[in-house]
């Protein structure tokens, strides 16, 4: 007889990890299967190179929900999170980009570089944090599906429109923009130094395969001002050991709670019985029984591990051709010191922010 768990979770990625972690707390028996040999997913760290320990893919944080941190008391399993202070861009002429946390001294700065964007980089900061502010709150909801007629549903969508309502007519309209439009149209439209649109263009691909003039990178840049670490807004970091510290922090907690992780473990297919996930079976031939199957793979992987199953209805989108390769790439360099500061400013201690804890 197979073992049997009250729920299984596909992949160990930071998103899986947290699912397992509540779910442990609440009481159940968690199972998490990863794949590769630790559990992290695109939040991890590898000593890719003898001596160098990488964020091999992601590498701020800052979307991490607080009240997550809060629940599964991440610090107290190894979470640090160090604030990133400050950014530089190098420029072609050999001049450069530095930008604060601090928007005053951003502004100083750009004003060297254009006048002109520094007055707007004022206004631009003001309906970003506006837009941010609209965004939060949805980013926590079970969004309601727009097919459904059930109560609850059609309670989540009328919420949802008064939510939008109550932003007034400029705000709605900026919304639509930044929902639509790549973040370099949408950086045009307010700056003309190409050294401001490159480096918030950048914040506007992270982690999405897709270049700076691809629709709906600018919400991806909005991202960046929704920010918050221990409840300063705004703010992004680094977790201490690596983006995978983050990873291995949750991990820890879902332990803690009773979950239980295995790691070289690939499922090869979900077993459905009358239209249910009942359970999966492992590339190595294992079987494991649960009454929930949850994924923390991409949709199209997920579905895909349902191939013999016709009874499982693949999304009409997704269930077509394999994903293209385009976009941009990203390179982690480690250096010896600092990029070398142009100003002495760069080098002077910078407020700090309080570290993440309960
Ligand atoms: C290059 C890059 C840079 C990024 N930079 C940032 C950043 O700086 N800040 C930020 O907030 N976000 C960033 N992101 C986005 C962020 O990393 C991801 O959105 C996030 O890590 C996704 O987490 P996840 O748990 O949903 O999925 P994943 O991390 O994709 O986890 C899925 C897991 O499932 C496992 N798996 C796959 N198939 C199977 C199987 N058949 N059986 C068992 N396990 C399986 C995988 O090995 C993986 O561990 C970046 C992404 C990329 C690619």
């Amino acid at each position: 007889m197979p073992p049997r768990y009250d729920a299984i979770v596909i992949g160990g990625g930071h998103n899986g990890l947290v699912h397992a972690a509540y779910l442990a707390r609440a009481g159940r028996r968690v199972l998490v299967l990863e794949r590769r040999p630790r559990v992290g997913g695109a939040a991890v760290t590898e000593e890719i190179f003898p001596g160098f320990r990488f964020s091999v893919f992601s590498y701020v944080v800052s979307l991490l929900r607080p009240e997550i941190i809060r629940d599964l008391e991440l610090p107290r399993h190894g979470l640090d999170i160090l604030p990133l202070e400050s950014t530089l861009t190098p420029l072609p002429n050999g001049d450069y980009l530095a930008m604060w946390s601090d928007h005053d001294q951003t502004r100083r700065e750009l004003c060297r570089h254009s006048p002109r964007d520094a007055e707007a980089y004022d206004e631009f900061g003001q309906l970003m944090h506006h837009m941010a502010m609209a965004v939060k709150p949805i980013l926590g909801m079970v969004p309601p599906d727009p097919t459904s007629l059930s109560p609850g549903d059609l309670l989540g969508l009328a919420r949802l429109g008064k939510h939008f309502r109550s932003l007034g007519e400029r705000h709605f309209h900026a919304l639509c923009k930044l929902m639509t439009m790549s973040s370099a149209d949408f950086l045009d439209e307010w700056f003309e130094f190409d050294g401001l649109k490159a480096t918030k263009a950048a914040s506007g691909i992270i982690g999405t395969f897709l270049g700076p003039r691809s629709p709906g990178t600018a919400y991806v840049l909005l991202h960046h001002y929704m920010g918050e670490i221990d409840g300063a807004f705004r703010a992004w970091g680094f977790a201490k050991g690596g983006t995978g510290a983050i990873s291995e922090a949750i991990a820890a907690a879902a332990r803690a709670s009773g979950a239980e992780i295995r790691t070289d473990a690939p499922v090869a297919r979900v077993r459905v019985r009358g239209g249910r996930a009942t359970g999966v079976v492992l590339e190595s031939g294992e079987e494991v029984q649960a009454s929930v199957v949850v994924s923390g793979l991409d949709p199209r992987r997920t579905f895909r591990l349902r191939r013999r199953h016709p009874s499982l209805q693949v999304p009409r989108l997704l269930g077509q051709g394999e994903p293209r390769a385009r976009g941009a790439a990203e390179l982690h360099l480690p250096t010896r010191s600092r990029p070398a500061p142009a100003r002495r400013d760069l080098d002077q201690p910078q407020p700090r922010l309080r570290r993440a804890r309960v």
